[in-house]
């Protein structure tokens, strides 16, 4: 159902620029660093630069479409290369348990992603009310099978099923979701390297990399801690960044808020971060993806983030809209820990 837990900050006119690589270079008043996409684009020399200037504020748009598409383009390069040269192809394979409408569209479209690039896909659809043995073993019976590099349960489980112990048996080799422990373990140890990153937090970093959004030395907050999102989301920042996470009990979360370079939020609650808590140039990755009642869209609701968009705009230096920003990345980031997971398994470069 819609939520609306929070105003609706939709009545505020927006001057949002959207990135365009034929435009070149669009100036904006603040900034945290030089912010440039670099795409396949670039290194062929034409790549979009956004500098500091005195201009009415505006926000670059952060665009994750443009870049998951980027990325999806190198992908399909590499899985050719791959299957001329060893005559492997990438394979992931996707455990579905139930008829949840949502996780059936998410697996929908990670298939169609993975034909869009060459990786083969393979869907095991399991009853609502199977056993965890069942879904266990066919874990086992992909683990075992050299044709598959990587592997997905889609979540959440029915209510039944233990999810620890299932995400547990997927093996680190081919845990392309980056969910196992050992490999959450690794992320949080310095000096350990994970096998696979989370597909949602590696996008939300490869965009500030894409971007040339300095890290270093930077305040970062992170809100929300999940283990999906928010907590390696912390992780992967804090390699660089000196980072605060806020969450459900946090005291004074604007406070914390307005004294960071680079926001991720991924809460789930719709327009919960309001201009007021953004310092001036901060960059804004949001995560959140709900629904809000509108009667004017075809489907009786939008989906918008946890960043009150049109507010952001006017202070931040850039932002990824909602829906166009982080979710491409999470499944263009699939599609690449597969192929890592490929090229690592056959020792191909
Ligand atoms: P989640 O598991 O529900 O976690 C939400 C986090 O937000 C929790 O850590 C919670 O704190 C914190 N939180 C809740 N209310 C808060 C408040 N009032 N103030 C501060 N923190 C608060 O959600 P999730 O799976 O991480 O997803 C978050 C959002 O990202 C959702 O909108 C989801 O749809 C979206 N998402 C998008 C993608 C994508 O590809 N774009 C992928 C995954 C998720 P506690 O820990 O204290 O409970």
């Amino acid at each position: 159902m819609a939520s609306m837990m929070f105003t609706d900050c939709s009545s505020i006119s927006s001057t949002l620029l959207h990135v365009n690589g034929r435009r070149g270079a669009i100036l904006f008043r603040h900034c945290v660093g030089q912010l440039r996409l670099q795409s396949s684009a670039s290194a062929r020399g034409c790549s979009i630069s956004i500098r500091c200037s005195s201009s009415p504020s505006s926000a670059t748009s952060v665009d994750g479409k443009a870049v998951a598409k980027t990325i999806r383009d190198e992908i399909t390069l590499d899985v050719s290369r791959m299957k001329e040269s060893i005559g492997v192809v990438p394979g992931l394979a996707v455990i579905l348990v139930g008829d949840r409408k949502d996780s059936a569209t998410y697996v929908r479209n990670k298939k169609k992603a993975c034909e869009s690039v060459g990786i083969k896909s393979l869907e095991v659809r399991l009853a609502e009310d199977c056993s965890e043995e069942q879904v266990l073993k066919s874990i086992s019976c992909f683990n075992d099978d050299p044709s598959i590099h990587g592997i997905l349960v889609q979540l959440p489980l029915p209510s039944h099923m233990d999810e620890q112990n299932i995400l547990n048996a997927v093996s680190i080799e081919k845990d392309v979701d980056g969910f196992h422990p050992l490999n959450i373990g690794r992320l949080a140890m310095r000096g350990r390297e994970p096998l696979f990153v989370p597909c949602t937090p590696k996008g939300c970093i490869e965009l500030l990399h894409r971007y040339n959004v300095e890290i270093k030395g930077k305040r970062a907050v992170v809100i929300g801690r999940s283990n999906i999102v928010g907590m390696p989301a912390a992780l992967l920042l804090q390699e660089d960044a000196t980072v605060s996470i806020i969450h459900s009990r946090t005291k004074n979360p604007e406070e914390i808020t307005r004294e960071a370079d680079i926001i991720i939020a991924a809460v789930g609650k719709p327009n919960m971060v309001r201009g007021s808590w953004i310092k001036p140039g901060a960059v804004i990755i949001d995560v959140g993806i709900n629904p809000v009642d509108d009667p004017n869209a075809p489907r009786g609701y939008r989906l918008v983030g946890d960043v009150c968009y049109e507010e952001a705009c006017q202070i931040a230096s850039a932002i990824t809209p909602v829906p166009g920003g982080v979710g491409p990345m999470t499944i263009a980031m699939l599609l690449s820990n597969t192929l890592i997971s490929a090229k690592r398994i056959h020792n191909f470069e």
